[in-house]
């Protein structure tokens, strides 16, 4: 067996979703038949152009706003960082100390963003949370202030799935003269969201979380906030982002628009689906917590706290048997820091590495979550029966020098030119596993490293079912090596390295 790369279950959704066949249908026409350029002043560019202004529509009625008040960008994440910088130079031009208030649960094209701008004199707070991952609204009407220029609040979050009053806060904002941007990229298709009654300045989004490409996002400002371009050139987004527009993309972005309607009237039956799985699991392990259910919550995120187990070990076991789930925010998954949210909620990092999130969406059936169920049962009656996880203090010199440990290097060729391996390790690339098993004793002492300890994990999973029977995992891989054995790490890696596949 090699590893199946179709999945049975994807419970993964606030990573990212399965295109439609809508989307992909109307993206293919564009691709094949409406390439103009939309600046062209000829059919096919016109073409181009008003497919872009359908899509800009679709857009804007899906969340009850004007289409000019819709500017597309390259993500959500650009989104979040063109609205701040629009404020900081808006600060800047009128000379004025900016101070940006923020909860600490926001996407990290909010955080880091803000903690690089403290460099340049930005003043940064961050709001109050309860263990809910829920704004303090008090405590924000005391911290919000005359001084503040921005405050900077997710409608619903993508950890943990706790939904905010934006409402409220944004009420707050607005007596105190401050804009608010509020990022709706997981609440789109979840949540009936309505600008104008939310009272917003800002509003972010990104295709690909309901069902639409990724690389396609957009803003919504209202009349009069201010927006400054990111990216300077052509005139295109009425002189607000320059470059040719993506328009395949775009109108996946407008046709993926067109099932919100549906995507909400299925928010029920996820929900029901979800609280299916948490009795279910709750049945074979009583000690499992979930986080912020307690409170209002995305109906199709559940953020899961099993005690004693560690999340890559669960996380790659689910995924031998073809089922997707993550364990925070995907684009910190190469971070081994535990997640910034569960750590505001009042985790510690032992917690946090025993969280993992589950996400449906409206294509996750019942059988998909029997299958969950089914899996984890597995999982916690034969939890690590024979794979250890080692930290990466433990690969010193002694244990190199020991002849008894057979280091493997799993990691791909174009991963191993970035960083070296560990002194005596094996080189086994991970796709070809059938190998390792024809070739190592069953009984051999195998040590897995690769860059994260991720794939390791994975690769663990595989040789267990295979009957090896001593699998030991670096946890934090190759990373957490480098930077808990520096001088080793500096004089010998790369040394004495075994190539056995290239
Ligand atoms: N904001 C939130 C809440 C998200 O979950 C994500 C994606 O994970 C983003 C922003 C960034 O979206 P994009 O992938 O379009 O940059």
């Amino acid at each position: 067996m090699i590893f199946n790369f179709t999945r049975k279950v994807y419970l993964d959704n606030n990573a990212t979703t399965l295109i439609s066949s809508a989307v992909t249908k109307a993206m293919n026409k564009v691709l094949k038949t409406h390439f103009g350029n939309p600046s062209s002043h000829h059919t096919l560019g016109y073409k181009a152009a008003n497919l872009i202004a359908q899509a800009r529509s679709i857009i804007a009625s899906s969340i009850q706003a004007n289409h000019k008040n819709i500017f597309f960008t390259s993500s959500a994440s650009e989104a979040n960082n063109q609205v701040i910088h629009s404020i900081v130079s808006d600060f800047e031009a009128r000379q004025q100390t900016l101070k940006i208030i923020t909860s600490p649960i926001e996407h990290m094209s909010i955080i880091a963003t803000l903690k690089a701008l403290e460099k340049r004199g930005v003043i940064v707070e961050y709001l109050t949370i309860d263990h809910h991952g829920h704004i303090d609204i008090e405590a924000a009407k005391q911290q919000i202030d005359a001084e503040t220029g921005l405050v900077c609040c997710m409608l619903a979050n993508n950890e943990i799935g706790s939904i905010q009053n934006i409402q409220a806060l944004a009420k707050i904002a607005e007596q105190q003269g401050a804009f608010i941007l509020s990022d709706c990229v997981q609440a789109l298709g979840k949540i009936d969201i309505n600008v104008n009654q939310l009272n917003i300045d800002y509003a972010t989004f990104s295709a690909h979380k309901v069902h639409g490409p990724k690389g396609i996002g957009a803003i919504y400002v209202k009349d009069g906030a201010p927006l400054t371009r990111l990216i300077q050139g052509g005139d295109q987004e009425s002189g607000f982002r320059a470059g040719t527009e993506s328009v395949h993309n775009i109108v996946g972005f407008g046709q993926a628009c067109k099932a919100i309607p549906y995507l909400l009237k299925q928010s029920s039956i996820t929900l029901s689906l979800k609280e299916k799985l948490k009795q279910e699991v709750i049945k074979f392990n009583k000690n499992v917590t979930f986080n912020a259910e307690q409170s209002e919550t995305l109906s199709n995120t559940l953020s899961m706290r099993i005690p004693s187990v560690d999340k890559h070990s669960l996380m790659a076991f689910l995924d031998y048997y073809d089922t997707s789930i993550s364990s925070d925010s995907a684009c910190c998954s190469t971070n081994h820091s535990a997640s910034h949210v569960l750590k505001a909620i009042g985790l510690t990092d032992k917690q946090a590495n025993e969280t993992v999130r589950i996400s449906l969406s409206a294509q996750t059936k019942m059988k998909d979550i029997q299958y969950l169920v089914k899996k984890l049962s597995h999982f916690f009656a034969a939890y690590n029966h024979n794979i250890t996880l080692l930290g990466p203090n433990s690969i010193d010199y002694n244990f190199l020098n020991d002849d008894n440990n057979y280091i493997l290097d799993i990691r791909g060729k174009y991963e191993r030119l970035l960083m070296k391996s560990i002194p005596n390790s094996h080189e086994h690339h991970f796709l070809n596993y059938q190998e390792v098993v024809n070739t190592l004793n069953k009984e051999a002492n195998l040590i897995l490293i690769c860059t994260s300890g991720m794939k390791s994990m994975l690769f663990a999973y595989q040789l267990s079912h295979s009957g090896f029977q001593n699998i030991k995992v670096l946890t934090g891989g190759l990373m957490a090596w480098k930077k808990a054995h520096a001088k080793l790490y500096h004089d010998l890696a790369g040394t004495n390295v075994i190539k056995i596949d290239e």
